[in-house]
């Protein structure tokens, strides 16, 4: 099992993380970035979408 991974949207730092995934959204705890849908808009700032976000690099 590949390690959980984290991305980060570049405009106002939100995270999404793989292991805790994100229940508010509808994406519990494990959810992986690919079965996050590509028209998925930040729930932060609500500006920038899933092809936006970068991966986060190092631990
Ligand atoms: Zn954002």
């Amino acid at each position: 099992m590949a390690a959980f991974r984290r991305f980060i949207c570049p405009g106002c730092g939100y995270r999404y993380d793989e292991q805790r995934g994100d229940p508010h959204e509808g994406f519990p705890a494990g959810t992986r970035w690919e079965q996050v849908p590509d028209d998925w808009p930040c729930p932060s700032c609500a500006v920038r979408e899933k092809p936006d976000f970068v991966a986060e690099v190092g631990s």
